[in-house]
């Protein structure tokens, strides 16, 4: 089935109600949806993780969703949105946003949906005075006029992740050291902190050492790492040809999140990914997501960690 995505509808950084219906239309189209809100403050998305019906929420931080830009917000959200179906509101705003991300993935865009059946989608034409209907056949990102589907009903709990891209690392770290100690059972805590290629050197893998001990944690690595350098063994090797792991945290640092890598590590309880690159598939699985370099985020880590401890 295809994966649905909503991209939520906000207004003035808050969630709109009339996201409760894309997700209900995202369902007349494929499976449970994902649904991405464009925010600055990730509070924002525990309303849409209050909407029944999706099957997980991804709060997407950044400052760039401060006020609108077409050219930034198409490319913030797409970075962070799994492809598929994306579903938004066809108020002008988000028309204009969703033919931006269309033309971003090559895909096709069906504005002001009014009925979904089947996989085919009737929208008006000619000022309304006819209606057309196309099917999909792929990929697409699609419109739904407000007030036409019937709004998802409140009360769920979906999961929220975050992926922020703020670049405000203090803020992040510690938001992301409060959500997991809040998820974590301490007396079975048991955390790994791992590191890829993106370490640039078996030498930079002291600062996840640093880490490592201060949360009594252990050190592992990717299979690139443990290929590049010699002096990263592969016992510390996670993934596919690995080791498989299942701590309540896991830490991958410089790590693009390979299907293979992931085989290894994907039940971890809570997964933190610290990557320079938005469009890192680590992401994609990611409780909390620091779009940064290791270098950026290390020393803050560390350093609210020591404070945390002392
Ligand atoms: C049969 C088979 C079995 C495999 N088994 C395993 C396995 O068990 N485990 C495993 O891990 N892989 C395995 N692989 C390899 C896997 O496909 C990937 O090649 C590997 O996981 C990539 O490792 P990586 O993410 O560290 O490196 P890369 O793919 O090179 O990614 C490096 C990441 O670091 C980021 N980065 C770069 N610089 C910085 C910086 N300064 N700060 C922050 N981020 C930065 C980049 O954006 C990038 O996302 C296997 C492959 C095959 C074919």
């Amino acid at each position: 089935m295809t994966e649905t995505v909503v991209i939520a509808e906000t207004v003035k950084g808050t969630v709109h109600p009339s996201t409760a219906e894309l997700i209900t239309a995202a369902q007349s189209l494929g499976s449970q949806p994902v649904v991405v809100v464009p925010c600055t403050d990730a509070s924002a998305a525990e309303i849409a993780a209050g909407f029944v019906g999706s099957a997980r929420v991804v709060a997407a931080k950044s400052s760039v969703f401060e006020h609108y830009d077409a050219a930034g917000w198409a490319s913030a959200i797409d970075a962070v949105a799994p492809a598929g179906i994306l579903v938004a509101s066809a108020t002008p705003q988000s028309k204009d946003l969703a033919a931006r991300i269309a033309a971003r993935r090559e895909i096709s865009v069906v504005q002001d949906v009014t009925q979904i059946e089947g996989g085919n989608l009737t929208s008006p034409i000619y000022s309304g005075k006819a209606m057309q209907t196309v099917a999909l056949s792929g990929d697409a990102v699609v419109t739904i006029r407000p007030n036409v589907f019937e709004a998802a009903p409140t009360g769920g709990n979906s999961e929220v992740s975050i992926v922020d891209t703020t670049g405000n690392m203090a803020t992040a770290v510690q938001e992301f050291m409060a959500r997991a100690s809040s998820r974590l059972d301490v007396a079975e805590a048991n955390i790994i902190v791992s590191g890829g290629r993106g370490m640039g050197s078996p030498d930079n893998f002291v600062h996840l050492e640093k880490i490592a001990d201060t949360l009594g944690a252990a050190v592992g690595a990717s299979r690139a790492a443990v290929d590049t350098w010699d002096e990263i063994p592969h016992s510390m090797q996670v993934g596919q040809t690995g080791k498989t792991v299942n701590p309540n945290l896991y830490i991958a640092v410089g790590i693009s999140g390979a299907i293979q890598h992931l085989a290894g590590m994907r039940s971890s309880k809570y997964i933190v990914a610290i990557n320079k690159d938005a469009d890192a598939p680590i992401f994609q699985h990611a409780d909390y997501g620091i779009v940064a370099t290791w270098e950026e985020a290390l020393p803050v880590l560390e350093s609210t960690l020591s404070s945390m401890m002392n």
